[in-house]
């Protein structure tokens, strides 16, 4: 039993961070220097620090909880905000890299006309979704119903329905884009849209689906 024990403990926090899956030059209207901020200080800050919670919990004091203030509430916050902050990033920066071009014969797309009514209502509930949120607007497949949505929050773990899974998710925290927009937000996201490689979406859709 102690072996076991040891053994879990030793698969705690060992995430590790993804290189940029596409040259940091490649995008339009985002540029190399506003990505490997990105990328190397904020997205990899949320790797590091999640890591370090896990590590923390393996020995905290369990019996010293309590909801107004305690090192496990605290770390148990924590968690989530950093895993959901390394998932978000990690599926934002992968899921760009193409040309925006998102061809009606793709099955994701084909789900979002049936879902929102039409491409460009999706688009335009999106875009607004990005400009109205301090963190994040994300369109899930919400698996409780087998239903596309755009979910958005203020920050990395909270906003979205238990259940859903992310397929683009649009980071609008400043980081995201002041080096290149400044308080121009609709600009970036926009630019955002540009970069969306539409094969991948469908991709990690086909994925999803299997979860309904
Ligand atoms: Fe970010």
């Amino acid at each position: 039993m102690g072996g076991e024990f040891i053994m879990a403990k030793a698969y705690a926090a060992q995430h590790t961070i993804k290189e940029m899956p596409y040259a940091s030059d490649k995008l339009k209207g985002i540029s190399k220097q506003q990505l490997t901020y990105h990328h190397d200080i904020h997205y990899a800050g949320y790797v590091k620090k999640r890591n370090e919670v896990e590590t923390a919990l393996q020995t905290v004091d369990m019996n010293a909880a309590n909801a107004n203030y305690s090192l496990i509430g605290e770390l148990k916050r924590r968690e989530t905000f950093n895993a959901s902050g390394q998932v978000l990033h990690e599926i934002y920066f992968d899921v760009m890299g193409g040309d925006g071009n998102a061809d009606q014969k793709l099955e994701v797309v084909k789900k979002i006309t049936q879902d929102f009514g039409s491409f460009e209502r999706w688009q335009e509930e999106f875009i607004a979704s990005g400009i109205s949120t301090f963190g994040w607007a994300v369109l899930c497949l919400d698996t409780n119903d087998n239903t596309l949505r755009n979910y958005s929050g203020d920050t990395h773990n909270q906003g979205c329905v238990w259940g859903s899974i992310p397929l683009i998710p649009l980071d609008v925290f400043e980081h995201a884009y002041y080096t290149d927009q400044g308080p121009n937000r609709k600009a970036y996201i926009e630019a955002f849209l540009k970069n969306i490689d539409w094969k991948k979406v469908n991709e990690r859709y086909k994925k999803a689906i299997k979860a309904c």
